[in-house]
């Protein structure tokens, strides 16, 4: 054989190890995010020093992901994937795991970041809804730096000097979103939603959080459920109960219904973005979107706001 017919395969075999170098690339590293929550501050930490994608759309719910045979492509040809971990990303698992095994830099950012004794569970798994409480995300830039550092040491200082920035951001934030919420009255701490993403956040900002669907998409709100709820919503005189921009709206419309039917006038308090940006289209201004909707349903002598979100 002519050494050249080598050349192709040769090309191929060295394509296939995630250290190799890629002469044809001038951007730096490969990044593969899972979530926007991920993916946004992979982003920005990387400026132009990596290429950063991000699998799942701002409107797509990570617990019902499929991959692709593209998606697996761009996964195995990354050379740091970052994703959520805590079974958030359900279907993609096994996937994630042939990738790490290939000699890609895997890296649950979520798993990595929660401590033990900050962790919620549900049922027998660990809630995923993680980046709901963003003085916990607020650790997650360091990590994604670090990460991008061992990928590029030459500009680890930069990467770790933009994760300073939105920490900063987030925590500064965080404290905001503290005190908006300590200023609501106790009895109207009652956050019903879709599906139960809140307990994060919940547990953060003093609400208490009752989700209508579980943990997960994947299962559906059952009967009993729905009448339970309806119940709590009556006994509570709850004043509102929110869309999720990623989840069906059937579950809700269920108990919108089932309260109007006893004579409580339930109203829609907007629409919360739990698992995916939506409309807000970045994990920061979800976060923003989400206080203010929830404050102004649920605010003390105030009428409650129906219809959509999204300042
Ligand atoms: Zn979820």
């Amino acid at each position: 054989m002519a050494p050249y017919k080598l050349l192709p395969l040769l090309a191929a075999l060295a394509l296939s190890c995630s250290d190799s170098v890629d002469a044809g690339r001038t951007e730096g590293p490969r990044v593969v995010c899972t979530t926007a929550m991920i993916g946004d501050l992979a982003r920005e930490i990387a400026g132009d020093e990596a290429s950063v994608s991000t699998l799942f759309g701002t409107d797509m719910d990570p617990h019902l992901f499929r991959p692709t045979r593209d998606d697996v492509r761009l996964l195995m040809a990354a050379d740091l994937v970052l994703y959520n971990g805590l079974h958030l990303e359900g279907y993609l698992t096994d996937a994630l795991e042939r990738v790490g095994d290939s000699g890609v830099e895997v890296i649950p950012v979520a798993e990595q970041t929660l401590l033990e004794a900050e962790r919620i569970d549900s049922g027998p798994a660990p809630d995923p809804h993680v980046w709901m409480d963003p003085s916990i995300w607020s650790r997650v830039p360091r990590l994604i730096a670090g990460a991008l550092g061992q990928q590029r040491p030459s500009e680890r200082p930069s990467f770790m000097a933009r994760a300073a920035a939105i920490e900063a951001r987030l925590l500064a934030a965080d404290e905001a979103y503290r005190e908006s919420f300590s200023a609501l009255a106790p009895e109207r701490r009652v956050l019903l939603t879709a599906h139960d993403a809140f307990r994060y956040f919940g547990r953060r900002y003093g609400l208490e959080v009752r989700g209508i669907q579980g943990t997960s998409t994947t299962s559906e709100a059952s009967l009993s459920t729905i009448e339970e709820l309806v119940n709590l919503v009556v006994e509570r005189d709850i004043p509102a109960v929110f869309f999720e921009s990623s989840v069906s709206e059937r579950n809700v419309e269920a108990l919108l219904e089932g309260a109007r039917a006893q004579g409580h006038d339930l109203q829609l308090g907007g629409i919360l973005h739990a698992d995916a940006p939506g409309a807000a289209r970045t994990y920061e201004a979800m976060l923003e979107s989400n206080v203010s909707t929830i404050l102004r349903a649920l605010g003390v002598g105030q009428e409650t706001a129906a219809g959509d979100d999204v300042r």
